[in-house]
C-alpha cells in the first residue's frame, strides 16, 4: 500500500452555494496533494456537477445520491436549512451503501456543515471524518460555541438586544445575529445546537477563509479553552476556495455589453441564486441605481410579493419582462448605462472582467469571496442565513464593503441611501480607499493559496499527511 493514493470522499449537501466550495475543494485535492476524490451530491444532477467542472479531472468521480422524498417528515412551513438537514439525515442509507459499493475504499470523509450525521458511517467504516465549513471562521466559533453558550448571555443578547459575545471572537450585534439564534425552540436552531456539539467530534475542521483574513477568530478557535470546547479538533482554513473563470466562457450579450464599458466603472447588482426583494424595495433600488448616474448589471427577479409573477417571467423574456416590476420607464431612461438581466448572469466572468468596479451584494460567501478575488469593492445587502454576520465583518472590520445604515432585510432602504452607497463604492474619496484595501485582499488570498509556503495549502497538506498515514 505504500505508493497508493489517498481516496477522499465529499459530501456536499443539496444548493450552488455547498456545491461550489466542496467542489473546489476536490479540484485542489486532486490537482495538488495526490487525491483520488469522490463526490457525493445530493438531489443534483451529475450533469450540474459536471458543467460547473469545466474541464475533465481524471481523479475525481461525482455520484449522485437518489433524491429522498421527506414531505411527510416535515413541516412544510420549515426553513430552507431544515429542509436541507432532514434530507441529508434521510440519504445516510445511500450514502452508506455507494460508499461500500466503491473498489477502492475511502481514506477519509469530509462532510459539509449540514452534513454532520454521516460522521456515524464514517466511524463504522474506519475513515477519517472532517467537515467543511464553507463560510467564516467566525459563523464556525458561533457554531461551535452555541451549545455551551452561556444563559446570562443569552438573556443579554435576546432580552437587552446587546451584542452576542463569543470569548476570544469579534462580538455579533444583535442585528446581525443569525435570526434561528433568537429562539431556542426554532428547529433550526436546534439543528445548529447538535451541528455545533457535533462538529468537535471531527478530525479536523476546514475552513473557507483563511489565516490573514480572519487570524484572531482563528486563534481563538484554536485556544480550546476559550470556546469552551471539550474535544480538541485542529482547524484549517484551506480559502479563498471559489469558482475560476472557465476555460471556455462562451460569449453572451452581457460580456460583450461589459467590454465596451470603460475599466471599473459598472456596478454589478445580485443577490445570489435565489435572494429576492419586495416590490417597495425593488423600486428604490432602481431609482437608487438611475439617480447615481454610474453604469450597472442588475440580476432582476421577480419580486417576492408578487406571487403571479414567476410563470410570466423567465430568461426568453429578455430584459423587457422585467419591465413591469420597475418604476415606469426605467429601461429607456438607463438604456445607454445600464443592462437589466433577469434571473440569472454569467457572475464569476462579470466580476473578474476589468470594467467591473463595484458589486451590490447579498454577501453570500461564495459571492464574497469571488468578489474577493477579484479585487471588487462591495455595498453589503444581506438577505438570510449568515449574510448579516459576513456584512459586518466586509463594512466594520475588513474595510472592503459600505452598508445601508439599518439592516436592509428590515426596512426599505431609500432610493437617496442607494445613490449615496453606489457613487460612494464608484467615485467618492472613500471609494478609493475601500478599493486598494479591497485589492490587497485579494493579493493575501492569493499568497495564502501558493504551493510555495501559501497556509491554505499547507493547511490542505497537513490534512493529506494525515490520510496517508492513515493508510499505512
Ligand atoms: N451566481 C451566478 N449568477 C447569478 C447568481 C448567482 O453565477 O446570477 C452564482 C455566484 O457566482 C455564486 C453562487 O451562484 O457562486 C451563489 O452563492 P452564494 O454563496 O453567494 O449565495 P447563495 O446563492 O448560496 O445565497
Amino acid at each position: 500500500m505504500q505508493n497508493a493514493k489517498p481516496h477522499a470522499a465529499l459530501l456536499a449537501s443539496p444548493g450552488m452555494g455547498h456545491l461550489i466550495p466542496v467542489l473546489e475543494l476536490g479540484k485542489r485535492l486532486v490537482t495538488y496533494h495526490g487525491f483520488h476524490v469522490t463526490l457525493f451530491v445530493v438531489a443534483t444532477d451529475v450533469s450540474t456537477t459536471q458543467s460547473l467542472l469545466e474541464e475533465p479531472y481524471p481523479n475525481l468521480n461525482v455520484v449522485n445520491l437518489p433524491l429522498v422524498d421527506i414531505s411527510g417528515l416535515i413541516d412544510p412551513t420549515a426553513t430552507i436549512v431544515t429542509k436541507i438537514i432532514v434530507m441529508m439525515r434521510e440519504t445516510l442509507p445511500s450514502l452508506r451503501s455507494a460508499i461500500l459499493a466503491l473498489k477502492s475504499p475511502p481514506t477519509a470523509l469530509i462532510v459539509d456543515l449540514f452534513g454532520t450525521e454521516a460522521f456515524a458511517v464514517a466511524e463504522e467504516l474506519n475513515m477519517l471524518k472532517y467537515v467543511f465549513d464553507t463560510s467564516t471562521a467566525w459563523f464556525l466559533a458561533i457554531t461551535i460555541y452555541v451549545p455551551t453558550i452561556d444563559k446570562s448571555v443569552e438573556d443579554e443578547h435576546i432580552i437587552q438586544k446587546q451584542p452576542l459575545r463569543i470569548p476570544g471572537c469579534k462580538s455579533v450585534p444583535f442585528d446581525d445575529t443569525l435570526g434561528a439564534f433568537l429562539d431556542r425552540n426554532d428547529q433550526t436552531f436546534i439543528e445548529f445546537k447538535r451541528i455545533g456539539i457535533e462538529m468537535p467530534m471531527a478530525d479536523g475542521i476546514l475552513m473557507n477563509t483563511w489565516e490573514d483574513l480572519e487570524p484572531t477568530t482563528i486563534g481563538a478557535l484554536r485556544d480550546f479553552q476559550m470556546l469552551g470546547r471539550v474535544a480538541k479538533v485542529p482547524v484549517y482554513p484551506i480559502g479563498p476556495l471559489a469558482r475560476p473563470v472557465g476555460p471556455s466562457v462562451p460569449r453572451n450579450h452581457v460580456l460583450n455589453w461589459l467590454q465596451k464599458q470603460p475599466n471599473e466603472s459598472v456596478i454589478y447588482v445580485s443577490f445570489g441564486s435565489g435572494g429576492t426583494l419586495s416590490s417597495d424595495q425593488m423600486t428604490e433600488l432602481a431609482w437608487g441605481l438611475e439617480l447615481s448616474k454610474q453604469r450597472f448589471i442588475w440580476v432582476v427577479r421577480p419580486p417576492i410579493d408578487n406571487d403571479a409573477s414567476g410563470a410570466f417571467f423567465n430568461l426568453a423574456d429578455g430584459s423587457e419582462g422585467a419591465q413591469k416590476f420597475l418604476p415606469e420607464g426605467f429601461l429607456a431612461r438607463t438604456r445607454e448605462v445600464g443592462l437589466v438581466v433577469p434571473m440569472w448572469a454569467p457572475q464569476v466572468e462579470i466580476l473578474a472582467h476589468p470594467s467591473t468596479g463595484g458589486f451590490l451584494s447579498h454577501c453570500g460567501w461564495n459571492s464574497t469571496l469571488e468578489s474577493i478575488i477579484n479585487g471588487v469593492p462591495m455595498i453589503a445587502w444581506p438577505l438570510y442565513a449568515e449574510q448579516n454576520m459576513n456584512a459586518a465583518m466586509l463594512t466594520e472590520e475588513l474595510g472592503v464593503a459600505v452598508r445601508p445604515k439599518t439592516s436592509a432585510s428590515e426596512r426599505v432602504v431609500s432610493r437617496a441611501e442607494i445613490e449615496m452607497l453606489v457613487r460612494k463604492i464608484m467615485e467618492d474619496e472613500e471609494g478609493f480607499e475601500i478599493r486598494k484595501r479591497v485589492k490587497e485582499l485579494k493579493y493575501s488570498g492569493e499568497k495564502a493559496l501558493r504551493s510555495k509556503g501559501g497556509s491554505s495549502y499547507n493547511s490542505l497538506s497537513q490534512i493529506a499527511k494525515h490520510c496517508e498515514h492513515s493508510l499505512h
